[in-house]
């Protein structure tokens, strides 16, 4: 497996790749912060039954954090990361340096305008102008076929989408589903915060999703009645405090008053101090 630490040497992989082989021997990124976890794998796993070659992408994006969150104790494990990223069938890493992606000198950011407000955007402003923008910068940079992001970031992917179709950027975003613990909750890089009270507490944001979705799988439509009774599930769990509980359109993160098939719903809670999030599209 390959390591590559700067823009040039990843295009120059993609591109000689390009020039080898097939029309056909197609390019999978799969862009994360590293701490790789089952969640991650599945991702790989994804871009392998896809493509002739997957490159993972490690790097702790500085722009989608405020000031006052966990840029600086995110979770870093290059080594066990390169482990597992080669066990799953990546043939290359892409690791950059912060300045190799923002190099010196004015900024260039990328705004989906409107829907990087709403949902995390919301609570964590500027998150998404910082996600898509690295997304973008990766993209550029790796030119691969299609790019696989997990379902665990709902309101991302809407954002990366209307990225990639506003730019013409030509990659396929491939959606792939949540990966969960025995007990339901979303594996996270954050759950590694979570002490023992709270990593208990925090099965409460699967359990509102499997509520949410039960109750609608039997009919209940009315959003009120079912945010109200993902807040039920909420209000038991002391070290629990809500940010959000919506239900959305998927592609435009619009709320909606009446659920259908493919809304999106989403929670973000806060578990002492680890924020996480869950969802579910309605079927
Ligand atoms: P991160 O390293 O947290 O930025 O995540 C990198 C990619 O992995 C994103 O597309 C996430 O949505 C995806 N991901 C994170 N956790 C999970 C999970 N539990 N199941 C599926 N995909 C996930």
């Amino acid at each position: 497996m390959e390591i590559f630490r700067t823009v040039a040497e990843l295009r120059r992989w993609s591109r000689s790749l390009r020039c080898e082989e097939k029309e056909d021997a197609r390019i999978g990124l799969v862009p994360t912060m590293g701490a790789l976890h089952q969640g991650h794998s599945s991702l790989i796993h994804a871009a392998r039954a896809r493509c002739a070659h997957t490159v993972v992408s490690i790097f702790v994006n500085p722009t989608q954090f405020s000031p006052n969150e966990d840029y600086d104790r995110y979770p870093r494990s290059f080594e066990s990361d390169c482990m597992l990223a080669q066990a799953g069938g990546a043939d290359a890493i892409f690791a950059p340096s912060v300045e190799e992606m923002y190099p010196p000198g004015a900024p260039v950011f990328i705004e989906v305008a409107g829907l990087g407000d709403r949902l995390d955007g919301a609570s964590r402003p500027g998150h998404f102008r910082g996600v898509a923008t690295i997304v973008a910068k990766l993209l550029i940079a790796g030119e691969p076929d299609l790019a696989f992001f997990g379902q665990k970031d709902a309101a991302q992917v809407s954002i990366l989408r209307r990225m990639i179709t506003d730019l013409r950027l030509g990659v396929e975003l491939v959606v792939c589903p949540i990966v969960r613990e025995a007990d339901g909750l979303a594996l996270s890089s954050r759950n590694a915060y979570l002490i023992a009270d709270e990593r208990r507490q925090a099965r409460a944001l699967s359990r509102a999703v499997r509520c949410v979705e039960a109750l609608a799988a039997k009919g209940e439509r009315n959003s009120a009645v079912l945010i109200d009774a993902a807040r039920q599930i909420f209000a038991a769990e002391p070290l629990i405090r809500v940010d959000y509980i919506a239900l959305v359109d998927w592609a435009t993160l619009e709320p909606v008053e009446v659920a259908a098939p493919g809304t999106l719903f989403a929670v973000a809670a806060w578990v002492g101090t680890t924020r996480l999030i869950d969802n579910a599209i309605l079927g």
